[in-house]
């Protein structure tokens, strides 16, 4: 069954274009629910193959409802970016070439392209320009290698060499983490055998930030192999660790200093926010993502190590039958957990190019000017508070504020369901301090203002008949 490609791709081409071009006129939450996807999807396992271009048709027939519009202009769940058409068509190349871009020697475009990626992002992201990166899937999978990295480091300071004899009988590591931080950095403690609940957790302020005084208490008690993680950009609240004092405070302490930068770290792309983020650059490792404020598609992350070396380390796949490299040649595989893999920088790289510095920080700054906006629209309206410090793109909400917490969960709870209902706007709702908040992450590339003033009239819209009738 030899389809010409040609009618395969341009199956592909016709369907995606027709998703994007729908969206501003469909609700931006998907109208079927996982349930009615299972049925749409279920079939008996075919015995015989079907043409490629019906494959590609019949897909887009069934998937449609289930799609969010995630990439919409008015969706403002979690923290996610709205792919560019640039570089989903990078990543479309990526998927023709069809290149193992595991090494250099196999597939030099890739590697090459990478490595000036790598480049740009620490120019861009104004980080050391020693440190090296590797393109991995996620900030999830990022934080997993940058403290894989630190293990390797902490416990060679120690004489312990984790990658051959693993963690039996070696020295304990001492892990503090801020109270407030993501869910998916434990996730990598548990994935290195770090533990995700024997940390060491630092009491943080209203925003969610470690607070220095009762840092530097604790910091006082370190010693031996350390890692110390803070955060840019907390995920309720979008606040940022006060790291030109801790960091200091760490690195004297002997720490590994890391920190989880997923959406935050791009503040230091954009002039005007750049100092949220003052000190960030003596830390040892920073993890960030790609596919949020870079606005590349799923899935791109960026693990960014000051000493190549130990990053290399905690990596490095040894094999007899891959190609022997020079200690100076960057292979994109020597910094991943991957071996196969696909060229995940050349998304990257076309985005810089399409935006380049300027187009970088004008975003950034647009999205945090944006939220700012649309905050203020709310706080106006009654019965509406906004819990965070809108201090970078994100937007905690309440409802019904002045009631009883139980209440005001109720009716926060209540109004997300009524504005995921109409279907102007999405926004999710999350818990920040045990409490019910809506949150609103404005971080996709074609919101505009126009677009945020319509999603303030959908939120107070739904807000306002849960008001009166309570
Ligand atoms: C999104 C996020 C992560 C996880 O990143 P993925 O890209 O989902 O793997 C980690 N930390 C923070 C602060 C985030 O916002």
């Amino acid at each position: 069954m030899a389809d010409d490609p040609d009618d395969v791709f341009s199956r592909a081409h016709h369907h995606a274009l027709a998703f994007r071009r729908g969206l501003d006129d469909s609700p931006q939450r998907p109208t079927a629910d996982y349930r009615v996807m299972l049925d749409r999807f279920a079939q008996t396992l075919p015995d015989a193959g079907q043409p490629g271009p019906a494959v590609i048709d019949d897909l887009m027939a069934r998937i449609r409802p289930g799609l969010a519009a995630m990439v919409g202009r008015r969706f403002f769940g979690w923290v996610m970016g709205a792919s560019h058409p640039v570089g989903v068509a990078a990543d479309w190349m990526v998927s023709a070439f069809g290149q193992n871009a595991g090494n250099h020697v196999a597939s030099p475009a890739s590697a090459a392209a990478e490595a000036v990626t790598a480049g740009w992002l620490l120019e861009l992201l104004s980080l050391p320009r020693e440190a090296s990166i590797g393109f991995v899937t996620g900030a999830t999978v990022a934080n997993f290698v940058c403290l894989a990295a630190a293990r390797n480091a902490v416990l060679r300071t120690a004489d312990w060499d984790v990658e051959a004899d693993g963690l039996f009988g070696a020295p304990p590591i001492t892990v503090l983490i801020g109270a407030d931080a993501h869910a998916t950095v434990f996730s990598a403690l548990q994935f290195l055998g770090l533990g995700s609940n024997r940390v060491l957790r630092l009491p943080t302020d209203a925003q969610g930030r470690i607070r220095p005084a009762e840092f530097a208490e604790r910091a006082k008690a370190i010693s031996g192999p350390s890692i110390v993680i803070l955060q840019a950009g907390q995920i309720n609240t979008g606040a940022f660790d006060p790291f030109a004092e801790l960091i200091p405070a760490a690195k004297a302490a002997g720490a590994w200093v890391h920190v989880d930068g997923a959406f935050g770290l791009w503040a230091r792309a954009a002039p005007n926010y750049a100092a949220l983020t003052q000190g960030i650059e003596g830390a040892d490792s920073w993890a960030t993502d790609g596919h949020k404020w870079l606005q590349t598609p799923y899935d791109l992350g960026f693990a960014i190590v000051r000493d190549a070396e130990a990053h290399r380390r905690a990596m490095t796949i040894a094999a007899s039958y891959l190609p022997a490299v020079a200690e100076s040649e960057r292979d994109p595989s020597h910094y991943v957990p991957e071996l196969s893999r696909r060229a995940r920088g050349l998304p990257a790289y076309a985005m810089i190019r399409h935006l380049g510095r300027g187009g970088i920080a004008d975003m950034v700054e647009r999205h945090c000017r944006l939220a700012a906006r649309l905050a203020d629209r709310l706080r106006q309206v009654e019965g509406i508070a906004i819990a965070n410090d809108v201090v970078l793109n994100q937007i905690a909400v309440r409802f019904g504020a002045g009631l009883a917490d139980e209440a005001a969960d109720e009716l926060t709870r209540r109004t997300i369901a009524a504005l995921q209902a109409g279907g102007v706007a999405f926004a999710g709702g999350a818990q920040w301090r045990g409490r019910w908040i809506m949150r609103l992450s404005v971080i996709s590339f074609p919101t505009t203002e126009a677009d945020i003033d319509r999603a303030a009239d959908a939120i107070i819209a739904a807000w306002r008949p849960i008001r009166d009738a309570n």
